[in-house]
């Protein structure tokens, strides 16, 4: 079972209520059985929803030091957003576990599913999102498909 972030396949549950498609991503996983879910929708914030960013982290870290406490979300008006992140993050890896997912394909500069701890995209973003660290840490092969290419994955 291969995961991936559901704004990547379509599905409009991005931050501004849009989807990132990715067309390679659709047709490079067809005819795999695949789960497609996304966090912070599963973690019960609703779409459209406020951006948020990392307060207080480490770059590359940012999702263990919030899972770990040592670091904040805080969405555009203010709001500690943390723990509806943290939840939607183990809801996910918890589904991962249940399916036997040993590969997630997740878009980037995202707080939840970004994955880049060499700090490399042009575009910035964190280095590493809350799913991302989970699934690291259950030893899942996590890949940045990076939303504004095409062709990278
Ligand atoms: S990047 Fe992840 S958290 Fe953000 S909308 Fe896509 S699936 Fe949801």
């Amino acid at each position: 079972m291969i995961l991936v972030s559901a704004c990547l396949l379509g599905q409009r549950v991005r931050y501004d209520g849009r989807h990132c498609l990715r067309e390679d991503v659709r047709e490079l996983l067809a005819g795999e059985p695949v789960l497609a879910l996304c966090p912070e929708v599963l973690g019960g914030l609703g779409t459209p929803r406020p951006p948020a960013r990392f307060v207080g982290a480490c770059f590359g870290r940012e999702g263990l030091d919030l899972l770990g406490g040592q670091a904040r979300l805080v969405d555009d008006t203010g709001r500690d957003v943390s723990r509806a992140f943290a939840r939607g993050a183990r809801v996910v890896a918890g589904l991962c576990r249940q399916n036997g997912v040993r590969l997630a394909f997740l878009k980037d500069r995202s707080p939840s599913c970004g994955w880049d701890p060499q700090g490399v995209n042009p575009q910035g973003g964190p280095g590493q999102g809350v799913l991302a660290a989970l699934l690291q840490q259950m030893g899942v092969t996590v890949r940045e498909v990076r939303s504004s290419a095409r062709g990278q994955v």
